[in-house]
């Protein structure tokens, strides 16, 4: 199937194709269809098989499908380090640049006060490491997961190779329980199962 069979809509396609990206990777083909249904997911999957433009077209989709009248942060999604958070910020920009959804950087090594200011706004999307958001909802005012609808956890397996268990527990803790969560890992162990268990809802396991 195309972009086009998936029955997206315009802006979405046209952040697609300004992109270069023509046909889906079959990650793409098989993640994007299961997230519009809302479902819960684990994908395996590694950096290269396309997976960051699999679950931020799905994002992308419900927020321009069901806009919200008053601004409010909806969507979440976590990465494992302040690389690869900016290159999925990259990513989701550019499918999104002809929509007026925003988004929101929030990673170590920028300035936390500039960070505050633009979370009190309210974007649509945060892309944060799980250190510099924790921070975030310890320290600052003003700003809050209530509404989150959706949330990622990417690259599970190296977050938690790198000693986030206990803050990725307490993020998804402080998420509403109805939401949508996607997780993706490239390998699948023991504490990648303990932390599906605890944050999806009868997920579908997607393999390419
Ligand atoms: P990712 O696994 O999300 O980091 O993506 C790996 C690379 O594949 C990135 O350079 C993307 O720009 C590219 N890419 C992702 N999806 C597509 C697609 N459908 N068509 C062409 N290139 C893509």
């Amino acid at each position: 199937v195309s972009f086009q069979d998936m029955k997206l809509s315009r802006p979405i396609l046209r952040g697609l194709s300004s992109l270069n990206f023509e046909d889906p990777t079959p990650i793409q083909s098989k993640t994007i269809p299961v997230a519009l249904l809302g479902k819960d997911i684990v994908g395996a999957a590694v950096t290269g098989s396309g997976k960051t433009a699999a679950f931020v077209v799905p994002i992308l989709e419900r927020l321009v499908y069901r806009p919200k009248k008053i601004p409010t942060s909806r969507v979440l999604i976590i990465c494992p380090t302040r690389e690869l958070a900016m290159q999925c910020h990259n990513v989701a920009k550019r499918i999104a640049a002809f929509t007026d959804i925003t988004l929101c950087l929030c990673v170590g090594g920028l300035s936390l006060k500039v960070q505050e200011q633009e979370l009190r706004k309210r974007p649509d999307i945060i892309i944060a490491t799980p250190g510099r958001f924790i921070d975030h909802v310890r320290n600052s005012q003003g700003f809050s997961v209530d509404n989150i609808e959706i949330m990622v956890i990417d690259e599970a397996d190296r977050m938690l190779e790198d000693g986030f268990a206990d803050e990725l527990n307490e993020i998804v803790k402080l998420c509403p329980k109805s939401r949508q969560t996607m997780l993706f890992s490239a390998t699948m162990t023991e504490k990648v199962d303990d932390l599906v268990r605890l944050s999806l809802n009868r997920p579908v396991r997607i393999f390419v």
